[in-house]
């Protein structure tokens, strides 16, 4: 596989490559030079075979024989070793769960899929893990790496502003996981990345690499489970699905959009955000004008930088589709509760994120169309707000229960890129 910078056409690297930078130079993302295609019988095909088999050829289509597929297929497995069930919410609408791994959000697909595919690739050399978390990533990227020979994991997350039990279930872990706090937000926090990866000395000395949605082996490991989706959507519904995306950095919607430029049936997807709403504005006016980054209950998606931005203009590019194809919504904190207590009279227990995926959706649905909306964490991974909001209590599910006791071991550090740097000097591999 190869892929280029898309600040600078002419780097171009392997897919080995790509998944150990991160980014290119100029903090450019990388992009895949050839966008693969499968005939309509070809995807039939695949839509019949079960999630690791048919996640394992969709990868495969894309990497090639850069590793070979008896071993894909046994990474594979070993990442992609829970569910993606879709529940079905109201007659038109129904939820694609991805939240029952490990750290119960989405971010564990392409979190578990880049541990696995970095100790295949990284065997002989230790490797640094540098990432800014919104809340769900830190979580997903601790928990797959923990414990993992020669990788020492650096997570950075905005002091305050995720979900105390968010907090609990990746700064408790310690070993080879270090947890920073960091006094600023979540764009503070992705800034500081950045300009560590722009630091050669550093970049050497610890075999640095990003592990957010940045990384080209996450996206890719996002796109199998929309194939997952459809797989379980009755065929005659197929032709009509809408999907709608409760976006916040904009990987997981990327990877949707791959998804059918591989040839996946999805007549339009929805890009919903909070009123972080930099692309929804970017659509409406040709303007590219991000806000300050405004604190909202779905604060996964509290990001007004979307740092997948520039690959979805690239595949929209590279396929000929129209941006104003690219449906969109906005929704404020009291819409999101109001839809929490919406979804829960029917039946259903949501989260923010969720739901506002679905308001947008609900909103935008015509007749005979068929929806789908990403339910990209657990409940209770927001059990504070979720129950403020519809005035009951929420189990705890054992993944949470079993850390929510322990201490929190995270280092403290305001946003000051010469703090950051002496410390992960200090733990550089000697
Ligand atoms: C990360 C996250 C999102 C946003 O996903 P992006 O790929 O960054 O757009 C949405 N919901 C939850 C729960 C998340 O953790």
């Amino acid at each position: 596989m190869k892929l280029y910078n898309l600040k600078d056409n002419s780097e171009q690297v392997s897919f080995s490559q790509a998944v150990k930078q991160g980014l290119g130079q100029q903090q450019g993302l990388f992009f895949p030079q050839d966008l693969p295609k499968f005939s309509r019988d070809e995807i039939d095909d695949l839509l019949q075979l079960d999630f690791v088999s048919r996640s394992q050829r969709i990868l495969s289509a894309f990497i090639g024989d850069e590793i070979p597929a008896a071993q894909l297929a046994a990474r594979v497995k070993n990442a992609f070793a829970f569910p993606a069930p879709v529940t079905t919410v109201e007659d038109d609408i129904a939820s694609l769960e991805l939240y029952h791994g490990p750290t119960l959000a989405f971010k564990d697909f392409g979190g578990r899929f880049m541990a696995q595919i970095l100790s295949q690739i990284a065997r002989e050399q230790p490797v640094t893990i540098l990432t800014a978390t919104s809340g769900d990533t830190g979580a997903a990227v601790a928990h797959a790496f923990y414990g993992v020979n020669n990788v020492q994991v650096v997570i950075l997350y905005p002091e305050g502003k995720i979900s105390p039990l968010q907090e609990k279930l990746f700064c408790t872990l310690g070993g080879n996981i270090h947890t920073v706090a960091i006094k600023g937000d979540f764009d503070a926090c992705q800034a500081l990345v950045k300009q560590a990866f722009d630091d050669e000395e550093l970049k050497q000395a610890l075999y640095l690499n990003s592990a957010n949605s940045i990384n080209i082996s996450r996206l890719l490991a996002q796109i199998c489970y929309y194939f997952e989706a459809v797989a379980q959507i009755p065929a005659e519904k197929r032709e009509q699905l809408v999907i709608s995306v409760p976006s916040g950095n904009f990987g997981n919607l990327t990877a949707g959009l791959l998804a059918k430029s591989l040839g996946l049936p999805v007549k339009r997807f929805i890009a919903a955000t909070n009123v972080n709403d930099t692309v929804p504005r970017y659509l409406a006016e040709g303007e590219w004008q991000p806000h300050q980054t405004i604190p909202t209950l779905s604060n996964a998606m509290d990001v007004s930088q979307p740092n997948n931005w520039p690959r979805i203009e690239e595949l929209f590019k590279r396929q000929g589709w129209a941006l104003s194809e690219l449906a969109n919504g906005v929704v404020d904190d009291a819409t999101t509760q109001s839809t929490l207590r919406e979804l829960a009279a029917k039946g259903y227990i949501s989260e923010p994120h969720a739901a506002i995926a679905y308001r947008v959706l609900r909103d935008q649905l015509q007749e005979g169309e068929s929806g789908l909306f990403l339910g990209t964490a657990h409940p209770a991974k927001f059990k504070e707000s979720v129950e403020a909001t519809l005035g009951q209590p929420l189990p705890l599910p054992q993944a949470l229960a079993e850390r929510a006791d322990l201490d929190v071991l995270s280092h403290f550090m305001p946003a000051d890129f010469s703090a950051l740097r002496q410390f992960l000097m200090e733990q550089a591999p000697k």
